[in-house]
């Protein structure tokens, strides 16, 4: 078993869970990545993220369901972000099926339920599903709230070449981490540059 925090696997750890799940889709100059490959990756996030498998490993199905659950949270963030970047399009295209996909993974959330031990009656939680899908549940149910609650708060970014969203925590927050603000920043630069020297080329004809 591999040591955790040997590398930062995941990006964006410092963010809510539903916006860590979209991060499972990143870019750098390699291109797009996915870190859902497999239902193994799936197991190594939702321990990363702290939710409680039992466990017991996600299943085929399970895993796909994640994905569509990730793709549909993203599809909504684009929508409540107004994101233009072609490279973050969700492979969820419709609105409508996306809202879908989410409330129909938070009804699988683990809920309390009472149960009758010996004559007494107690309070367990439990869930209609796996504890995968439970798991999910409250994740799909976290980013209902995040995207409406929140909504306004949520922001893509946009240094060059990212697909990850984030959450404006201070007023002057651009960026979703240091590293896109430095890109974007020396981005910037480099096009002022240029524009200054198309200016000095033109006033010296
Ligand atoms: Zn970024």
């Amino acid at each position: 078993m591999e040591t955790e925090g040997q590398e930062p696997r995941w990006v964006l750890p410092e963010e809510p869970t539903p916006v860590r799940l979209m991060a499972t889709i990143w870019a750098d100059t390699g291109g797009l990545h996915d870190d859902f490959a497999s239902p193994a990756d799936l197991d190594a996030w939702l321990d990363a993220v702290g939710v409680d498998r039992e466990g017991v490993g996600a299943t085929q199905q399970e895993f796909e369901s994640a994905r569509r659950l990730r793709d549909s949270v993203r599809r909504l963030a684009a929508h409540v972000t107004s994101d233009e970047r072609p490279a973050a399009a969700s492979a969820v295209t419709s609105v409508q099926d996306a809202t879908s996909a989410v409330n129909e993974a938070a009804d699988g959330r683990t809920t309390p339920r009472l149960r009758l031990n010996e004559g007494h009656l107690e309070l367990a939680a439990g869930s209609a599903g796996s504890a995968v899908i439970g798991g999910l549940g409250e994740v799909a149910s976290d980013a209902q709230h995040l995207l409406v609650e929140n909504g306004s708060q949520l922001r893509a970014c946009y240094a060059p070449g990212c697909v990850l969203y984030f959450v404006k925590t201070h007023p002057r927050r651009e960026w979703c981490s240091v590293a896109c603000g430095n890109r974007a920043r020396a981005a910037r630069h480099y096009q002022s540059v240029r524009s200054a020297r198309g200016s000095q080329e033109h006033t010296d004809h």
